[in-house]
């Protein structure tokens, strides 16, 4: 018996009562309906579920009583009096959403309206840098439930965001062993007590921008995730694509230079090894200790250890030349890369996300330019290069849409 059920009023005693249980999919039905489109009236819903007045409003009585649902003013009228507006109660419960990175966590408790509560809690610790993460997290949560005076109880679900290769048929991480050979859902579900909904962080980020995003009305996009690493995720014909096992968007470790440098998944010249923001960091050390004078070093208080890629991308946005040079370097890579996707999905978009998307033009100029080299002109000029919008908060908002999809419909998302 899950929680949600529970709460919308199905006791175990219900399962076999075919009435109980068409009426506790209907209430969710309205749940799910507030929550995609907002606040509605008793005849919009009738229309929408095709239920009679009466049905619906003995329903909206019950989950008014439950605490689910309340009133939100008056709606429009086509003449004679205004209906009244309905919509979730703000107060019922929350989501907590965790972007748990390499090298960082960002969480954030939203209420069912997409608001945030409070601010986000951001800790420069994450799955290669935290000792123990499984405690990190428990402890990182339940600061993040005492700021915000929010009870464990209160959070309907959690949905975390995850890289690397999760095989969605078993539900494991293979690339970051500290979190046990159990699948995650369990694993993180024991440590924090509540449901939790994994999805893997490059395809959270285009659910965050389908949901909230600039993706919001395009049915075949793609996004790419540029950060420490490279991802790409897939949206066609509206729906996220994952894979036969889940390990679609694998396009950092498409091969660019076959003379290049080793990547740690064991081949070579992979894209990551050139344009990744770990390889731009890691040029940009190497040319600033052969003496270059950048703005980079007075940032970093001339300690080339604390460059990181946004550092060089705040550097670039201050007009450091050099700064700019190493973003045009990668943009090169960048976009015979993405000149293949063109020419393999011929997608209305192609969104830059990740903390990459913080250099705005300063990358996506460049790629604009370059891509016209390696494409077809008739495909490149069907396909929109933009930058995300959203930034580092596109895989938090993503996380909401993930746990919502489980909680009340699979084809939610
Ligand atoms: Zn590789």
């Amino acid at each position: 018996m899950n929680h949600l059920m529970q709460t919308l009023g199905f006791g175990s005693e219900d399962r076999n009562n075919g009435v109980s249980y068409k009426k506790y999919l209907l209430k969710k039905q309205i749940i799910e309906i507030f929550y995609k489109e907002g606040n509605k009236t008793i005849p919009k819903l009738c229309e929408i579920t095709n239920n009679s007045v009466p049905n619906i409003t003995n329903l909206l009585g019950e989950l008014s009583n439950d605490g689910w649902i309340c009133s939100f003013g008056m709606g429009h009228s086509k003449g004679g009096r205004k209906p009244t507006l309905y919509g979730i109660n703000t107060n019922i419960g929350y989501i907590l959403g965790i972007d748990l990175s390499r090298q960082y966590t960002r969480m954030c408790i939203f209420n069912l309206h997409n608001n945030y509560i409070g601010e986000i809690l951001e800790l420069n610790e994450g799955l290669s840098n935290s000792g123990n993460i499984l405690t990190f997290l428990k402890e990182s949560v339940d600061k993040l439930l005492n700021t915000n005076n929010i009870q464990i109880e209160q959070i309907l679900g959690i949905g975390i965001a995850i890289p690397g290769f999760i095989d969605i048929r078993k539900g494991v991480s293979y690339s970051y062993p500290q979190l046990g050979d159990k699948p995650l859902k369990e694993t993180f579900e024991d440590i924090l007590n509540r449901p939790v909904f994994i999805e893997h962080d490059t395809r959270t980020i285009a659910l965050g921008e389908k949901w909230f995003g600039l993706a919001k009305n395009i049915t075949d996009v793609l996004f790419l995730n540029i950060g420490s690493g490279i991802g790409l995720s897939m949206i066609l014909n509206g729906n996220l694509f994952r894979g036969h096992s889940g390990f679609s968007g694998e396009f950092g470790h498409i091969q660019m230079d076959p003379e290049g440098e080793l990547c740690y998944c064991g081949k070579v010249g992979c894209l990551e090894t050139v344009a990744s923001g770990t390889a731009i960091v890691k040029r940009s050390k190497e040319i600033i200790l052969k003496g270059k004078n950048t703005l980079i070093s007075k940032i970093t208080d001339n300690n080339p250890e604390k460059i990181k890629l946004k550092t060089i991308i705040d550097a670039a946005n201050l007009g450091d030349q050099f700064a700019i040079e190493l973003l045009e370097e990668a943009s090169e890579y960048l976009s015979k890369g993405i000149s293949i996707l063109i020419h393999l999905f011929n997608p209305e978009a192609i969104i830059i996300g990740g903390e990459m998307a913080y250099a705005d033009s300063l990358i996506k100029d460049p790629i604009q330019q370059k891509i016209s080299k390696y494409t077809i002109t008739l495909m490149k000029q069907d396909t929109q290069i933009l930058v995300s919008q959203l930034k580092g908060e596109a895989a938090l908002l993503g996380t909401l849409p993930v746990v919502m999809s489980k909680l009340f419909s699979e084809e939610f998302s």
